[in-house]
């Protein structure tokens, strides 16, 4: 017996709606309502790796600011994104901070690099 699963495809703006019908095991049989193949492998990536960009901010010491922004340098496993958050919130970074330097590599095993979305200069 199949199951079908729908999702909005988040890759452009149209924001297309999405039916994936899986098989017993968890196969993708087929997508549909995508306009293009973007659509196709959002959906794929969605039933079988889940990922989002992760975007907070972490606290700099000695910076013209106290915070800066950082985000996942590629999206992270949706699974992963609380401990994530937990591993940003503990950091504290020294200032001058460079615009995509690295601030945690492979954050929480997940094969992912947090980096900064800014500069920030030193005090
Ligand atoms: S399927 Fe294509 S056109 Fe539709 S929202 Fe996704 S990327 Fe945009």
């Amino acid at each position: 017996m199949s199951e079908e699963r729908k999702f909005i495809c988040v890759s452009c703006p149209l924001g297309c709606g999405l039916t994936v019908t899986l098989d017993d095991a968890g196969e993708v049989l087929k997508v549909e309502g995508n306009t293009c193949a973007r659509g196709e492998s959002y959906a794929r990536s969605e039933v079988k790796d889940p990922r989002r960009v992760f975007a907070s901010t972490v606290r700099v010491k000695g910076g013209k600011l106290p915070v800066c922004p950082i985000r996942s340098k590629t999206p992270a496993p949706k699974g992963k994104l609380s401990e994530i958050a937990r591993a940003v919130a503990e950091l504290e970074v020294n200032a001058p901070v460079k615009i995509g330097q690295v601030l945690i590599h492979n954050v929480c095993g997940s094969d992912v690099d947090i980096v900064a979305s800014r500069d920030l200069a030193a005090v």
